[in-house]
C-alpha cells in the first residue's frame, strides 16, 4: 500500500509502497478515507518535535474497517471510525476520571514507534517503519490498536470526521471542557487555524462573548468571523493591548493559545485581565520556554492552564461532536481548505506554511 513517509526533518515526504502487516489480537485494519494536514505532522517534518525515522506521519484520520484481528470487539468490518493520536487502556486512574488522553498508553506509542506492544506493522523494502502516535494515517491503510479507534456514524462526511478527531476536538472541547462557564464573558483566541477557529465555535456554543480573534493574516481572521468571533484583531498591523483596551470594557477573563510559541504565550497572558486564565493548547517545538512576568500571577491571580485533546473524554466527547455538527450548532464545513490526494502531501504543506486558510485534507482514494 501506498504512503508518505518521513526519512529525515527537513527532506519532503516520499510517496512509497509499504507492506503492512495484517492486525494482530487487539487490532484493526483500515482503509483510510481521509486525513487531516495537521501543523502536528509538520512539527515532526521540520525537526520541532522529534520521532523514531523512518516514520509514516499522520494521526487525524477517518477509516473504514477492513479486518480485525482476535479478541477485538469494539468494532467490525464495515464501522466507520476516527483515529485517535492518544490510545486509552480503559481501566487507569485517568481512563476512569474521563481524561483518557493522559493515559499511560500514550507514552508508549511516542516512545517506541510501534503499536501497544511496542512493535510495528509497517515495513519498507523489509526495514521497519515507525508508526505516529499509533496512527500513520498518510496511508491507503493503516493497522491501529482498537483502543486508538472511536465508531462514529457513517453519514458523517470523511473529512469532517478527520477533522473531529484533532483539530475540532481539542478546540471545542477547550472551550467546553476547560472553559465551560463563559456566558457574556469576554475570551482571547490567539491564533486562527483550525484549533482556533474551532475553540471560537465551542465559545459560541457556550454564549462567551466578545469573542475576539487574533491572527497575523486576513483570511483566517475573516473565517474566524464567519464562526462566531465578534472582533478580531491583526497582530501584523494593529497592537493587541490597544485594540483589546478598546473593545473590552471588563477585564479579559480568559485567553486560548492555540499557537503554541513564546511569544504567543506570552500575548496570552498579557492579554488577559485580573483573575484571568489563560489555556495553553498548541503545541511547541521540543523543549520551547516562555517568558512570563511572575508578580502578575500572584497579584493579579492570573493563571496558565494547558489542556490536551480538548481535556476531553474523547469515546463520549467525539460522537457528541459531530451531533452537534449533524444539528447545525458545529458549522465545521468552515474549517474545511482543499482536498489533496496522497501523493500531493508536500504541496499540501507548503500550502499549510504559506498560511492558506481551512484545514486541507488529503483523501487517499482521490484521482489527482
Ligand atoms: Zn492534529
Ligand atoms: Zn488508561
Amino acid at each position: 500500500m501506498k504512503a508518505a513517509v518521513l526519512h529525515q526533518p527537513g527532506a519532503p515526504l516520499s510517496i512509497a509502497e509499504l507492506d503492512l502487516e495484517p492486525p494482530r489480537a487487539g487490532e484493526v485494519q483500515l482503509r483510510v478515507l481521509a486525513a487531516g494536514v495537521c501543523h502536528s505532522d509538520l512539527h515532526y517534518m521540520n525537526g520541532d518535535l522529534q520521532a523514531r525515522l523512518p516514520i509514516v506521519l499522520g494521526h487525524e484520520g477517518a477509516g473504514v474497517v477492513e479486518q480485525v484481528g482476535d479478541g477485538v470487539t469494539s468494532v467490525a468490518p464495515g464501522d466507520t471510525v476516527i483515529t485517535l493520536w492518544r490510545p486509552r487502556c480503559g481501566n487507569c486512574h485517568f481512563c476512569t476520571t474521563a481524561r483518557p488522553a493522559l493515559c499511560a498508553l500514550g507514552r508508549v506509542n511516542a516512545t517506541s514507534g510501534g503499536l501497544l506492544d511496542g512493535t510495528s506493522r509497517l515495513t519498507l523494502d523489509g526495514e521497519k517503519v515507525n508508526h505516529l502516535m499509533g496512527v500513520s494515517c498518510f496511508a491507503e491503510r493503516a493497522v491501529v490498536s482498537e483502543r486508538s479507534l472511536v465508531r462514529i456514524s457513517p453519514d458523517v462526511p470523511a473529512e469532517i470526521a478527520a477533522i473531529t478527531g484533532c483539530a475540532v476536538v481539542t478546540g471545542v472541547g477547550a472551550a467546553l471542557n476547560v472553559v465551560r462557564d463563559a456566558a457574556g464573558e469576554a475570551v482571547v483566541v490567539i491564533g486562527a487555524g483550525g484549533v482556533g477557529l474551532s475553540a471560537i465555535m465551542g465559545l459560541k456554543l457556550i454564549g462567551a462573548g466578545p469573542i475576539i480573534a487574533v491572527d497575523t493574516a486576513e483570511a483566517p481572521l475573516k473565517k474566524a468571523t464567519e464562526v462566531g468571533a465578534t472582533h478580531v484583531i491583526n497582530v501584523s498591523t494593529q497592537s493587541l493591548n490597544d485594540e483589546l483596551a478598546a473593545l473590552s470594557p471588563r477585564p479579559i477573563k480568559w485567553a486560548i493559545d492555540a499557537v503554541g510559541s513564546p511569544r504567543t504565550l506570552r500575548s496570552a497572558v498579557d492579554s488577559i485581565g485580573t483573575g484571568g486564565t489563560v489555556v495553553a493548547v498548541g503545541l511547541g517545538k521540543v523543549d520551547a520556554t516562555a517568558e512570563i512576568p511572575i508578580n502578575p500571577l500572584v497579584q493579579q491571580e492570573k493563571r496558565i492552564v494547558g489542556s490536551l485533546y480538548g481535556t476531553a473524554n474523547t469515546p463520549i466527547d467525539i460522537p457528541k461532536l459531530l451531533d452537534l455538527y449533524r444539528a447545525g450548532r458545529l458549522p465545521l464545513d468552515a474549517l474545511l481548505g482543499r482536498h489533496y490526494g496522497l501523493d500531493q502531501v508536500n504541496e499540501a504543506y507548503s500550502g499549510l506554511a504559506d498560511g492558506n486558510s481551512g484545514r486541507a485534507v488529503l483523501i487517499p482514494g482521490l484521482a489527482t
